[in-house]
């Protein structure tokens, strides 16, 4: 500032000079108002010729040379000079910043991938190229869904549904399976991340295939020791009596978590299962009869029908699948209590099947994890009932392969509620109705 003012106050005494110089040469020759207007031609020439120049240099330069004369021309020069370098500085910085981030985006083993708005490609890593078979810069500005062709990706990538996309075997190579998540960026564009889960999958077929061996094999010597056993009479041998029993009930239990698991690789391997009109009266009335068969009298079963629609689905495993929770009211529900079979229509136009029972009820911390396998809330009282920790397992797989859920409401002493929630798609009128005009 002091700089602009003494180069101002310089400049000012320099005019003044030439304009006095002038006026004593106009005196001196009687043309004082000829000179004073040839000494203002030269003071505009002047500054109009630095004006020029200095337009020049700042379209035709980067950065304005250092000032080398002094005057408010030099003063503006050196600011804008500074102003330059400082914003220089700050956009190097900020290139350096952008690039650290893209050599690390670049060195993520995960694939991903840029696309804007309208799902074209804007930038991608080394990873992405590797998996999704993407070529740089051949692919930039591309539609994604030109370049990996599978009917199942272009239906994920513009559908709303937030979910990832898992097991898309690789465009590269179809031995290679992908898990793809696409999260949802400012101004509607998003970012695709592409994992390669072979290895995962890999495992988890190497685990259910051992879980399926060890059953299959233990069940033919589990066969026999259980016929031996059934062919030994109580009365036979009184003192062995009461192991006999231990005996026949322990290899009764070990059978059916055998079957238990069994069932369960069974509906792992499975993506689909049979679509069958299923009438839910008379599957209701089954179930509540199974319950009174095991209650022996013990319990009121009562079945509410509010919905009328059948329901598209396995029945086979569908009815297991609720017989398994109509079980389970009745072993954790103790004698005089009630359990209560319910068909209901849901809001959104599914339906939902719910057994409630007035039984022990379950603490809260409990809920998440009832569905794990093995997983039971009393060791004790699941082995007591014959329980073998699989049911509300196996159950969940049945409702997954109809995409239906499994809510569970249950509070200590007041009972629970198992409901199985199917959307609307799986629900259909009755034929009667359906046939009417
Ligand atoms: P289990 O064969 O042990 O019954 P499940 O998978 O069917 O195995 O159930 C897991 C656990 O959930 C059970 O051990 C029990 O603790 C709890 N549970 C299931 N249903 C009920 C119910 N209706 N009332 C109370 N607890 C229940």
């Amino acid at each position: 500032m002091r700089r602009l003012r003494r180069a101002w106050r310089a400049g000012a005494w320099r005019l003044a000079a030439l304009f006095a110089i002038a006026l004593a040469i106009g005196l001196a020759s009687h043309a004082p108002i000829a000179c004073l207007l040839a000494a203002s031609a030269l003071a505009l020439g002047y500054n109009l010729l630095r004006l020029a120049r200095f337009a020049r240099v700042l379209a035709t330069q980067r950065l304005v040379p250092a000032a080398n004369g002094s005057g408010v021309w030099g003063v503006i020069a050196d600011t804008i000079r500074e102003r330059q370098r400082l914003a220089l500085a700050g956009k190097r910085r900020m290139l350096r910043r952008l690039h650290d981030f893209r050599d690390a985006a670049a060195a993520l083993p995960d694939a991903v991938v840029a696309l804007d708005r309208e799902q074209r490609i804007e930038w991608f890593n080394a990873a992405a190229a590797n998996l999704l078979g993407l070529e740089y810069p051949r692919d930039l500005g591309a539609h994604l869904h030109d370049l990996v062709r599978a009917p199942r990706f272009a239906e994920w990538l513009h559908g709303e549904a937030g979910d990832p996309l898992a097991d898309l075997p690789s465009p590269v190579d179809a031995e290679r399976h992908l898990s793809l998540r696409l999260i949802r960026r400012a101004e509607d564009r998003s970012l695709l991340v592409v994992r390669d889960v072979s290895q995962l999958l890999r495992l988890e077929q190497v685990r259910r295939d051992f879980v399926a061996n060890v059953s299959h094999e233990l069940r033919t010597p589990l066969t026999v020791v259980h016929g031996y056993l059934d062919m030994i009479e109580p009365e036979q041998v009184p003192e062995y009596e009461s192991i006999l029993h231990e005996l026949r009930n322990q290899s009764r239990r070990m059978t059916q978590i055998v079957e238990d698991l069994l069932t369960l690789s069974r509906l792992e391997a499975r993506d689909d299962l049979p679509r069958e009109r299923i009438n839910m009266r008379p599957l209701l009335l089954a179930l509540s009869r199974e319950a009174a068969a095991l209650s022996q009298g013990q319990h009121t079963v009562l079945v509410e029908m509010d919905d009328g629609r059948d329901l598209l689905g396995s029945t086979k495993e569908l009815h297991s699948a609720f017989s398994n929770l109509v079980t389970n009211a009745v072993r954790y529900t103790p004698a005089g209590g009630q359990v209560t079979l319910r068909w209901q229509r849901e809001a959104d136009g599914g339906a939902r099947l719910a057994v409630a029972d007035t039984g022990h009820g379950i603490p809260a911390q409990h809920l998440p994890r009832l569905t794990e396998r093995f997983y039971r809330v009393s060791t004790s009282r699941s082995r007591e009932t014959g329980g073998t920790g699989l049911g509300l397992s196996i159950v969940k797989h049945v409702l997954q392969l109809h995409q239906a859920r499994l809510e569970i409401q249950s509070a200590p002493g007041a009972g629970s509620t198992f409901s199985c929630v199917f959307g609307h798609e799986r629900l259909l009128e009755p034929l009667a109705l359906a046939g009417a005009p």
